[in-house]
């Protein structure tokens, strides 16, 4: 791999949350395009990393380059960096009192400078891509769970992100709403953006992973392509958590 094909390079980080120590080590490199996926039980520090992507959370120690810039390092332009990185939560965290154009042309506007028009116009076209075309001018109470998450993909597209991060997106959803969330990501997948998705939909990872990272007690265990993974886990704790979840 080219260093200019790695579009994230985590460095030996450590993260302490007082007394907990939630990332013990972990190194990490994920290029550019690549789907990775992680796994593992609860607990186990995925959120932690995933959050350290885009600085939402501070390594206690080491060090995280995303697209050839150091965003652990000291006065690092990290609002610039975040803009190139979308990022999608269990909670769909939309603004409630804004319709669903406006979630999606908020950021781009304010934070980019994007034009209204421009901003609109990228917007209609995310919007259609998830298949809610008909709904930019509702707000979203007036939307299921799986609608307002695909909303909250295609507002962190209408960002134009080069990496897309997604923590168990579809964790908090009804179980008839979960597939049409995976099928926008799938569809993403499909179009070169890096992405780093944390997830418990093995069907998913199956399907799109280019790597799964198996996490336990805040260290990567295992990873490799999801045929191993999912047929022949090495370790121990690996298999005990697949024989939970499959
Ligand atoms: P996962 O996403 O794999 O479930 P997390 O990264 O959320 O794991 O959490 C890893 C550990 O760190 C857990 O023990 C959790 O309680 C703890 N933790 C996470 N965030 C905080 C925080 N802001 N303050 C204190 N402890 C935290
Ligand atoms: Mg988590």
């Amino acid at each position: 791999m080219a260093a200019d094909e790695k579009m994230i390079i985590m460095e030996s980080i450590d993260k302490h949350f007082g007394h907990l120590h939630v990332l013990k080590d972990v190194s990490l490199t994920v290029g550019t395009g690549e789907k990775l996926v992680i796994i593992g039980p609860s607990g186990s520090g995925k959120s932690t990393l995933i959050r350290c992507i885009n600085h939402l959370e501070k390594p206690s120690k080491g060090r995280v380059i995303v697209d050839g810039v150091e965003i652990t390092a000291h006065k690092a332009p990290v609002n610039k960096v975040r803009q190139s990185i979308g990022m999608v939560f269990q909670q769909f965290n939309l603004y409630h009192h804004k319709t669903v154009l406006e979630n999606l042309t908020l950021a781009p506007i304010l934070l980019k400078g994007v034009a209204k028009s421009e901003a609109e116009e990228s917007a209609m076209m995310y919007l259609d891509r998830v298949g809610l075309k008909n709904k930019a001018n509702v707000y979203p109470s007036q939307l299921s769970g799986g609608q307002q998450q695909r909303v909250a993909i295609a507002r962190a597209l209408n960002m134009r992100p080069k990496i897309m991060l997604f923590d168990e997106p579809t964790s908090a959803l009804d179980p008839e709403m979960i597939q049409e969330v995976l099928d926008v990501m799938a569809g993403l997948a499909g179009e070169g953006i890096t992405m780093v998705v944390v997830t418990h939909e093995m069907g998913f990872a199956k399907q799109v992973a280019d790597r799964v990272i198996f996490m336990d007690e805040g260290e990567i265990l295992e990873q490799g392509s999801p045929e191993h993974f999912f047929t022949n886990p090495e370790h121990d704790r690996a298999k005990l958590f697949l024989s939970k979840i499959l």
